[in-house]
């Protein structure tokens, strides 16, 4: 048994304190903040938390004490939405695009999701997953503790297991909590240009039964926007992925006011994912469903289009998430400081707001908030403690410094 006891916490941010499985609206401002703090941790898990003022030494005497003097603690990230796994960067599209060329043109010269695919293929197992290791690595360092990763750039039945099994034994490199994704229906690949159901049969009939078979992925995923897929064909796919059992999570509502938010409320999705073209309509589909509305401000970003309406939803009561959709083409970088970052100055969230949406309801997202994304007895000791800092505030406002000091996963440093 390993006994951790964390003392002097200048600020713990607790983010809930009853088991909430998530917050929604102006609660997410209650980040459930204690001053003059402990945590007492027994093997992977936290057994106490508290203020110093009660704290009885004896009761801990096994336990190592760590002096987090002056320092923040906050639950550990979570990132709900990545495409972690993928072949090559994309540099070369990004200076075409700085050149002024659209994205049909560097389609044309072979870019976007299909460039990824093919550069997927000549790829072994092997290398994909120790580039893999490297990413989750430099995740783990922004203070990432959990991460969604989706398949989606292999497009055939061969990559797209490729993809997921590497996603898998990723787990058995590093001690991230890691949630697979099957997103075969990603984009239309080439040669199915003109029979878009041969493709999507090849989804629904040949890929996903050897995804299930094989237990490589919990939740499916479908690109729903102009240029991809259409409303009837995503609702055809997340109904085909229900009958196995796994949940739905949408790309929606990025490029164009798709209908991806209001199909996902009506196939009861998990989340919808992007959401840069959201108004009233969509935040009303969104009022009084189960359907979680997750926003990626890097994407806005990296790309020059809208960032989601976060005020507005939060305003309406939704429990707003945030994640990177670290991508090699949309968003090609994984720090959920950043992203917390972009949400308070292009978003107009409040720092805690930000810190509730990249924590516990990231951890709604994929259904794990019995588990991780606050710091409470019962739950996994996943935690990140800052450099000395007077309070969160600083990790948004200093968004280009790494103030992170120590990751802990399961209950140990990483
Ligand atoms: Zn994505």
């Amino acid at each position: 048994m390993t006994q951790l006891l964390l003392t002097d916490i200048s600020k713990l941010y607790r983010i809930s304190t009853q088991g909430e499985a998530f917050k929604k609206g102006t609660d997410m401002a209650d980040a459930a903040m204690l001053e003059s703090a402990y945590v007492y941790i027994v093997d992977d898990t936290i057994k106490a938390v508290g203020s110093m003022a009660t704290l009885q030494p004896r009761a801990y005497r096994g336990a190592e004490r760590i002096d987090c003097k002056g320092k923040l603690v906050l639950p550990g990230f979570v990132d709900s939405h990545t495409h972690l796994v993928f072949p090559k960067t994309r540099e070369q599209e990004f200076v075409y695009r700085l050149k002024g060329m659209s994205y049909e043109e560097i389609a044309r010269k072979g870019g976007g999701i299909l460039n990824s695919a093919k550069s997927l293929a000549h790829i072994s197992e092997e290398q994909l997953l120790e580039e893999t290791i490297e990413r989750a690595k430099e995740i783990m360092g922004f203070g990432t503790t959990t991460v969604e990763i989706k398949s989606g750039y292999g497009l055939t039945v061969e990559s797209e297991l490729k993809l997921l099994r590497v996603a898998n034994a990723l787990k058995e490199h590093v001690p991230l909590n890691i949630k697979t994704t099957f997103l075969g229906a990603h984009a239309i690949p080439a040669n199915y240009k003109n029979d878009r159901q041969q493709y999507i049969d090849l989804v629904c009939d040949v890929m996903l039964p050897q995804v299930v078979d094989q237990n490589l992925a919990e939740f499916i995923d479908v690109f729903c926007d102009e240029g991809f897929f259409t409303v009837e064909e995503t609702e055809y796919i997340i109904k085909k992925g229900a009958k196995y059992g796994l949940g739905a999570k949408i790309h929606a509502n990025e490029l164009a006011f798709s209908g991806g938010v209001q199909v996902g409320v009506k196939c009861n999705a998990i989340s919808v994912d992007h959401l840069e073209r959201s108004g009233p309509d969509e935040i009303e589909a969104l009022v009084g469903s189960t359907t979680v509305p997750t926003l990626l401000p890097s994407v806005a970003y990296f790309l020059g289009i809208d960032y989601g309406p976060a005020r507005e939803m939060m305003e309406a009561g939704l429990p707003v998430t945030l994640a990177t959709d670290y991508n090699p083409g949309s968003s090609p970088g994984g720090s959920m400081p950043f992203v917390m970052s972009l949400a308070c100055t292009h978003m107009n969230m409040l720092p805690e707001e930000a810190l509730c949406a990249s924590t516990l309801n990231g951890a709604w997202a994929l259904r794990m908030s019995e588990k991780v994304g606050s710091i409470e007895p019962g739950k996994q000791a996943d935690l990140v403690v800052t450099q000395p800092l007077d309070s969160f505030a600083r990790i948004p406002y200093s968004y280009a410094s790494n103030l992170i000091d120590r990751v802990m996963i399961k209950g140990e440093w990483v």
